[in-house]
């Protein structure tokens, strides 16, 4: 099984949406969180959702992330309604009660992937590694296709082999993801070491995903990003705006020749599914 799909689970198209920047955890390596405050969290207007999305005519991804998205105050009702039609997946910290009442109302089978994000030091200080452990579980045991990444923060390279251990031991087996941002004076991923990248396991392609200038990427074409007020994007990197989810939006003719030195969401990495749909004859003789 792909991390991101099933075999039978097909979509045409991908918009990764950052609900809100608001997050319940404070990680020490984070670069968007800003701390929750409910009057000035928005919900989902799910009835617009849906009418723009039924006017292209394509089935979506909708990826949630943040921030932390299970924060929506309307989330599992907009899944609900979402997923009659198209599929959902999930980047969150995984302790919020949202999750309990997701894993009962939403059918797994519309559900891409939950991506449960491990950031242990802050479950640890907050007391919530139990959460994190039985929201885990629960979706696990409802069919849910979950994986577990951590941080590769060069800082917590000691930390490895205790965490690998006791999260084996408790059935959440985990792999790291490469970190971007500053550590250090020097801006990650790309200045991992031999002896770094060896011991978080991470792979290399991954790392090369953050800086891509001059590659072609599927972003714009068949994948965008959402803003939390509901723009669509080419890409977190590539501003260019192609409209808006809750109103009209349309898809670009060819795919994008990457112009940006560093990227933190690499799109065509991250779905290679859709990246694979990009037909190169249709891309060059339109452009
Ligand atoms: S859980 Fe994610 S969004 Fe929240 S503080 Fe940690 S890294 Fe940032
Ligand atoms: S910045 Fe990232 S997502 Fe944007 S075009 Fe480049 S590789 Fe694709």
């Amino acid at each position: 099984m792909e991390r991101v799909r099933n075999k039978n689970q097909h979509y045409d198209a991908w918009l990764h949406w950052n609900l809100s920047s608001q997050c319940n955890f404070d990680c020490d390596y984070c670069f968007g969180k800003t701390t929750p405050n409910v009057s000035t969290i928005n919900s989902i207007d799910i009835e617009n959702l849906l009418k723009t999305l039924g006017k292209t005519g394509k089935i979506f991804r909708i990826s949630f992330t943040g921030g932390e998205p299970f924060l929506i105050p309307n989330i599992i009702s907009a899944c609900e309604t979402i997923a009659k039609v198209h599929y959902v997946s999930f980047n969150t910290n995984l302790v919020l009660d949202r999750v309990k009442e997701f894993a009962e109302r939403i059918n797994p089978a519309r559900v891409l992937n939950i991506h449960a994000s491990l950031h242990y030091d802050e479950l640890m200080s907050k007391n919530l590694f139990g959460k994190y452990y039985d929201n885990y579980h629960l979706l696990k045991e409802n069919a849910f296709n979950i994986y577990t990444e951590a941080v590769a923060y060069p800082l917590d390279i000691e930390k490895i082999t205790h965490l690998k251990t006791k999260m084996n031991s408790l059935g959440i087996p985990f792999t790291y993801a490469p970190y971007y941002g500053s550590y250090n004076n020097k801006f990650y991923p790309l200045p991992y070491s031999d002896g770094e990248i060896s011991a978080f396991n991470l792979n290399k392609n991954h790392i090369a995903a953050y800086s891509q200038k001059g590659a072609i990427c599927n972003a714009g074409f068949n994948a965008a990003v959402v803003s939390p007020r509901g723009n669509v994007l080419t890409c977190f990197s590539v501003n260019e705006r192609l409209g808006n989810i809750y109103n009209d939006f349309a898809f670009k003719e060819t795919p994008t020749i990457c112009p940006a030195k560093k990227c933190g969401c690499p799109l065509n990495f991250y779905d290679s599914y859709l990246y694979r749909k990009l037909d190169d004859k249709t891309v060059f003789t339109q452009s």
